[in-house]
């Protein structure tokens, strides 16, 4: 099953990606953590990508859908996929489309986490993680047990995302609302798209989203 999660910045798209990973075995394909892999390694890519990433703008069509093309030529066709945060354009709406059927893949799910714009600044300005291992923190929600100690690891280093400001995070905002909420009606038309309460807790929104893909299991038509 290949689904595509959809969202502002903040909605939650990478934990609930997160957890169908660990849930059903399915691979999760962020274009927001290549792009900073790529900066961090300091590739072409990457140098080409840091300043608009710093921006909050979007970084150009044919560069995600480059790195979305190679990632799945590493995948088997049987291994489902998340698209997280790739597409934000109706031109790399197109380019999967295109991509995914050479590949003998089919959409089933475009889920849009929808949600409050102006909780999701808090949600987002005060969000960090552990260097080593990754365990997301949040200054109002989830600070470690032991300050400065990570829970997970214990490690004592802690990072945030450069572009977690709250300037470049209405920046973020209004990409999604000019470009990336638009390719809606395109899946809308396929009647692939659900939608789920953003903003509820993080186990409401995870059943909510198992609920839409098992659904959708029984119903196929019995071989
Ligand atoms: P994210 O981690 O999904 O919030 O992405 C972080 C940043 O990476 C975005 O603000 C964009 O600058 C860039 N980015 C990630 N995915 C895409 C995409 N599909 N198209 C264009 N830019 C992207």
């Amino acid at each position: 099953m290949n689904i595509i999660l959809l969202g502002p910045p903040g909605a939650g798209k990478g934990t609930q990606a997160t957890q169908l990973v660990d849930s059903r075995g399915m691979v999760q394909l962020s274009t927001g953590d290549m792009l900073r892999a790529a900066v961090k390694a300091g590739t072409p890519t990457g140098l080409k990508a840091k300043a608009v990433m710093e921006a909050g703008q979007l970084v150009s069509d044919d560069i995600v859908s480059g790195i979305i093309g190679e990632a799945l030529d590493d995948l088997s066709t049987d291994t489902g996929v998340i698209f997280d945060g790739y597409p934000r354009t109706a031109a790399q709406a197109e380019s999967l489309d295109e991509i995914l059927s050479a590949r003998g893949r089919t959409l089933h799910h475009v889920i849009e986490l929808e949600v409050n714009e102006d909780a999701l600044v808090e949600r987002i300005t005060g969000r960090f993680t552990c260097a080593s291992c990754g365990e997301g923190y949040h200054d109002s929600f989830k600070l470690p047990k032991v300050a400065g100690i990570c829970d997970r690891c214990g490690s004592t280093e802690f990072k945030r995302r450069p572009d977690d400001n709250e300037e470049t995070v209405r920046t973020r905002m209004a990409e999604y609302r000019a470009k990336t909420a638009p390719i809606l009606p395109i899946y809308e038309a396929r009647g692939i798209v659900s939608r789920v309460d953003g903003m509820a807790d993080m186990a409401h929104v995870s059943s909510a989203i198992a609920s839409i893909l098992d659904t959708s299991i029984l119903d196929r038509p019995q071989a």
